[in-house]
């Protein structure tokens, strides 16, 4: 019996099986030497990386371990690698039970980070990805300065990012998708944003969350998230809760604030309340959806990915949002760009 054929190339298959690991929430480990050969391999001439296979030097090459080689082999002789025939097995399957109608109605997602901040990966992967899932935008929202930790970007930083993500749609102009241009900030504890009003002003849309002192007492931490929900530059208010329900970093519990005041916050100024999409923080909780949607607030449905594979966790974000029976009318990011711009400029401005 021989091996189904295989003539996407070995870059593809490469970036595939890290998509798929990513995708599965494997190890970020595993997931860098195959994106690691994948770069290695782009500049070569495809000749040459067939040579290599002939005579069984692939793993001279830097960056190109053994388990990389051996997909490259295979896919360079035109099988489909070992490797990735068991990942699609595994992990390419629907990532939810539900949920699937609206999914298919999303245009986008509003919430994603690159390697600029504490993302793995760089921003024209992140942006080829959202493309290859069929996004009409993705918004990539990295960190703002007062995260250190996860490297936040200065105004100088978040300027030059800026330029690169005009180069990142130039070259894919006449595809349909666009990468646009965001921010993740930080709400300060007074309620404040951590970026200049001028960086704020040149970004199409504007994620606000709560990164610090996630215990500060109900009263202030309700001040803090209103006066942000006010602030006219703000979007979309980022994980509510800050909760950690599973995962690598542990659990977190819930800030606790009056949550039908902050709500009512966004549903007054047209704020879009978050659904986070990551399984770690499945955010905000049933209860707190269910308030939001009573209230009348506006939703995004986000990934808030990290990695190119975790832009496929809509899929989670669309169940819980179906489950709570809430209108995809009132789901931002079921909007296609045009409207979403006009929403996200909204504060008086020209459109
Ligand atoms: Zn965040
Ligand atoms: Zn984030």
């Amino acid at each position: 019996m021989s091996a189904p054929a295989y003539d996407d190339g070995p870059i593809a298959a490469l970036r595939r099986i890290a998509f798929l690991l990513e995708r599965g929430r494997e190890d970020t480990y595993k997931v860098k030497a195959f994106r690691g050969a994948a770069a290695a391999l782009l500049p070569l001439d495809p000749d040459e990386v067939a040579a290599h296979v002939e005579q069984g030097t692939l793993s001279s090459i830097p960056g190109v371990g053994a388990s990389s080689a051996a997909v490259v082999a295979d896919a360079v002789r035109g099988v489909v690698p070992e490797r990735l025939a068991r990942l699609e097995a595994e992990h390419g399957g629907a990532l939810a039970a539900g949920g699937h109608e609206l999914l298919g109605l999303l245009r986008g997602d509003l919430h994603s980070h690159s390697d600029w901040s504490d993302g793995g990966s760089p921003i024209e992967e992140m942006a080829f990805t959202a493309l290859e899932l069929g996004r009409e935008y993705q918004v990539l929202t990295d960190h703002s300065p007062r995260l250190k930790v996860a490297r936040g970007l200065s105004a100088e930083r978040l300027a030059r990012q800026l330029d690169v993500v005009d180069a990142v749609n130039g070259q894919l102009d006449g595809s349909g998708f666009t990468l646009l241009k965001g921010i993740e900030v930080d709400i300060l504890d007074d309620g404040s944003l951590d970026q200049s009003e001028e960086m704020l002003q040149r970004l199409d849309v504007r994620v606000a969350s709560v990164h610090s002192k996630l215990r500060m007492d109900a009263a202030a931490m309700t001040r803090r998230m209103v006066a942000a929900v006010h602030h006219p530059l703000v979007d979309v208010l980022g994980h509510c809760t800050g909760r950690l329900v599973t995962g690598g970093r542990g659990t977190r519990p819930e800030s606790t604030f009056d949550a039908r005041a902050v709500f009512e916050a966004c549903a007054e100024t047209g704020t879009a309340v978050e659904i986070n999409s990551r399984p770690e923080r499945r955010d905000p909780p049933t209860r707190l959806l269910e308030l939001a949607r009573d209230i009348g607030c506006l939703f995004a449905i986000d990934t808030d990915a990290h990695a190119p594979g975790q832009l496929d966790f809509l899929a989670y974000g669309a169940e819980r949002a179906e489950a709570a029976g809430i209108d995809p009318e009132r789901i931002v990011t079921t909007w296609p760009k045009d409207r979403l711009l006009e929403w996200a400029g909204r504060p008086g401005e020209a459109g």
